[in-house]
């Protein structure tokens, strides 16, 4: 990809490059700036642009790949091979992976090396050095300590998971989660065993989307997928009584189909809409939420009918091609998500979008107009600006061809011309409860 340099006033204080050495140690380079990228286009990270490394954000060193940075002395870009104080000393580009809550404004610079192999399902943020700490380029869109990871004792969660033994022993929806918890480590099915904000429901074995960066199933793509699917269909039954144990524990408790390790929820609504009249029929309390790719508009209307309260709608793009360079639908159209959408506001189900963004793509001109007419048109009430956990230089090299983009604007600018042109959108990372909608 051709990179295009934009230099800023050398008066700007900088943050300092951090590169990774052979043995994985992170390290800052004295003379040299750090750059974030966005698509094609590199920019100094100044200090003013960059909010400290959030508590939970985890480091990563990318193989197969060379650092970008600016070098301070001669005023230029630099692609590093080696370690210019440690001549012979190869050295990789570091990239952050935020903690939730935290959106992404731009990404990691650096080059792939021939033969590179796909990036794992992470998203690679931009990160420095300020000499008190490491930098993040992003910014908070949730302060909701939600999946806050000191919020979350291993010890607190082996007592929950125990007492839920005890209360549902036979329960396969229970032991599913209990491994999602204490193997993958999922902070959703965490907060179900600590009694915490919203529970998962994983139901879906299947889906009708080919998403490029599903994080549940890769099918030779030569990226590993982050965890692999549920291999059984849950009960009525089962999936009720796991969000009854919830609803009960909670002040303002969310409980959520469509989890990253499952398919798309609506194809399993054989199951889904009984459990939910289950869930009804003991109790009005609690938000049934479903994050979906909301294919089938028709699905969707019977779930209302039974009592799902709110629907979390992924999408990268609000343009059809965008849309359908990602998600690859198998059997269904843009156009079917988009009414699925309208169907929800007429129905006053409250609407959020899972606005998976990528610096470079998403902050362009036409995505920006295209999400401004979307808004306009169809009345969703928040946006969860989430990042997107898929190589970005291979992204870029797919979205951008696809459909061809002006020169980015910078996702801070994009967040607010969208908060100030409509003030009553929600924004956020996390499914709120019906006590918390506008
Ligand atoms: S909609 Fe979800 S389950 Fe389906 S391919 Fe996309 S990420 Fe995977």
């Amino acid at each position: 990809m051709d990179l295009r340099f934009t230099p800023c006033p050398s008066s700007v204080p900088f943050v300092q490059a951090v590169v990774a050495n052979r043995a994985g140690e992170i390290y800052e380079l004295d003379e040299y700036a750090a750059l974030g990228m966005a698509a094609g286009n590199l920019a100094p990270l100044a200090t003013v642009e960059t909010v400290p490394m959030s508590h939970g954000s985890e480091l990563m060193r990318l193989p197969q790949r060379r650092p970008v940075v600016y070098n301070l002395r001669k005023h230029r870009v630099e692609t590093l091979s080696e370690d210019p104080y440690s001549p012979g000393e190869p050295i990789y580009p570091v990239a952050v992976f935020n903690s939730p809550g935290y959106m992404v404004t731009r990404i990691s610079a650096y080059e792939e090396q021939p033969d590179a192999d796909y990036l794992p399902l992470f998203s690679y943020g931009a990160v420095g050095w300020s000499g008190e700490g490491f930098q993040s380029a992003a910014i908070q869109v949730d302060t909701e300590p939600r999946q806050d990871l000191r919020r979350m004792p291993r010890e607190k969660i082996l007592v929950g998971v125990r007492q839920m033994r005890r209360k549902m022993p036979k329960n396969r929806l229970r032991r599913h989660l209990e491994n999602c918890a204490l193997v993958y480590g999922c902070p959703a099915a965490k907060n179900f065993f600590l009694g915490r904000y919203e529970a998962p429901l994983p139901t879906s074995q299947s889906c009708n989307a080919r998403c490029r960066g599903c994080i549940s199933l890769q099918e030779n793509t030569g990226i590993q997928s982050s965890q692999d699917r549920i291999k059984f269909t849950p009960t009525p039954e089962e999936i009720a009584e796991v969000a009854l144990a919830h609803i009960a524990k909670i002040d303002r408790p969310v409980v959520s189909f469509g989890q990253g390790c499952e398919g798309e929820p609506l194809l399993a609504a054989d199951v889904i809409e009984p459990a939910i009249r289950l869930i009804r029929k003991k109790t009005s309390a609690g938000t049934i939420n479903m994050n979906t790719n909301a294919s089938r508009p028709d699905i969707l209307n019977r779930l209302f009918e039974a009592g799902l309260d709110s629907i979390r709608v992924s999408l990268n793009s609000v343009r059809p091609d965008g849309y359908s360079a990602y998600f690859r639908p198998r059997s269904y159209r843009f156009t079917d998500v988009i009414r699925s959408i309208d169907l929800a506001v007429l129905r006053n189900r409250f609407v959020a979008i899972n606005y998976l963004n990528s610096p470079g793509f998403t902050d362009t001109p036409e995505e920006l107009d295209a999400l401004m007419t979307f808004i306009r048109q169809h009345a969703i009430h928040m946006i969860q600006w989430r990042n997107l956990n898929f190589d970005p230089l291979r992204y870029w090299q797919v979205i951008n061809r696809i459909v061809p983009s002006g020169q980015p604007l910078g996702m801070e600018r994009m967040f607010k011309t969208i908060a100030k042109r409509f003030p009553n959108l929600m924004h956020g990372y996390f499914n709120p409860p019906r006590e918390k909608w506008p």
